[in-house]
């Protein structure tokens, strides 16, 4: 089969993918092997594929937003039949039996599996899965639409949650690209004000098209202070930033993988009053259901920017340089 690897971590533009030849996947013991329809491009991806993240091992095929139809089943795997939808995820696999596990944060596992870091992705025609890891998806959004709920979507998600907004109150999103995108869709859905900050205009201008109570820049102040924040950009600048638009006890929640440094931060104007700034780490098969659910329920729009597969750099190139809004979706 036909698959990119991360052959050399570096900068993007240095061209760090290469399309090679491998052997096909064989599912294993409770494993399922699926057929690549498309892959959502997460900025993950663009982390391992410039070194930011180290490799777990080399030559990975990164990709974990994939959908696709289920061809062959492992020894034991029952859950899902051949030709059936399924969605591929980051969150590949656990040992079940760490305290973390054993107390319901999965996400914070000792032994992870992470999809397209630890074991390969769905940048390629096939990849397998623990079927226990798979999801089923909403029959009303399609496979494009569908890619990049499987990250951007469930973590975003998480991220909401993390961030601790009461009912009714006032929720900032800082940076404004895949995964803001869906959550802001989320939070507006479930009646929170939404303020939008973020560089680039057609980011903004899509902020707005979604229903965002107001947009402005990244450095700017929101109109009101923030009951809760997520902090999407990679930018660690913006931390004490954010802190500073909270209202008394909001929470910062940082949704990303990779941050810049954060700066010194001031206590008073930045911590002070029960301000709290926490990270958010993968996800947990519920946080997963329960927002794939919610996003079928509600009629939630993704915003993609289709590739074909032969395209993966590019796509990667495009998502660093903020060429497109919304998320990249890679076909087959
Ligand atoms: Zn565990
Ligand atoms: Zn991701």
């Amino acid at each position: 089969m036909r698959a990119w690897i991360v052959e050399s971590p570096g900068p993007v533009d240095s061209g760090p993918l290469r399309r090679v030849e491998k052997d096909e996947p064989e599912p294993g013991p409770g494993q399922v092997r699926v057929r690549v329809t498309c892959c959502g491009v997460c900025r993950t991806d663009l982390h391992l594929a410039e070194g930011d993240l180290p490799p777990r091992r080399p030559g990975m095929v990164p990709g974990h937003e994939v959908v696709g139809r289920v061809d062959a089943t492992g020894p034991g795997a029952t859950r899902f039949a051949v030709g059936d939808r399924v969605g591929v995820p980051w969150l590949g696999g656990t040992d079940g039996t760490c305290r973390y596990c054993r107390h319901g944060a999965e996400n914070l596992c000792l032994a992870p599996v992470f999809t397209g870091w630890d074991v390969d992705g769905g940048y390629a025609d096939a990849c397998v899965v623990n079927e226990g890891f798979g999801y089923e998806l909403p029959e009303v959004i399609g496979d494009e639409h569908a890619a990049p709920l499987l990250c951007a979507g469930i973590i975003g998600y998480r991220a909401l949650l993390c961030a601790a907004v009461p009912t009714g109150g006032s929720l900032g999103i800082y940076g404004f690209g895949g995964s803001a995108h869906i959550t802001a869709q989320v939070a507006l859905h479930q009646g929170l004000r939404v303020h939008v900050l973020t560089r680039g205009a057609a980011n903004r201008a899509l902020a707005a098209e979604l229903g965002a109570d107001s947009v402005g820049d990244a450095a700017d102040a929101p109109p009101e202070p923030l009951d809760g924040a997520i902090l999407f950009a990679p930018a660690g600048e913006l931390v004490p930033v954010a802190l500073r638009a909270l209202g008394r006890g909001g929470t910062l929640a940082v949704a990303g993988i990779w941050l810049s440094d954060i700066p010194t931060l001031k206590y008073e104007a930045e911590l002070f009053e029960e301000r709290k700034l926490r990270s958010v780490t993968a996800n947990t098969r519920a946080n997963g259901e329960d927002f794939l659910a919610l996003a079928a329920r509600f009629g939630l729009r993704t915003t993609t920017t289709a590739y074909p597969m032969s395209a993966a750099p590019e796509a990667l190139a495009d998502l660093a340089h903020g060429r497109f809004s919304g998320a990249a979706v890679l076909h087959n």
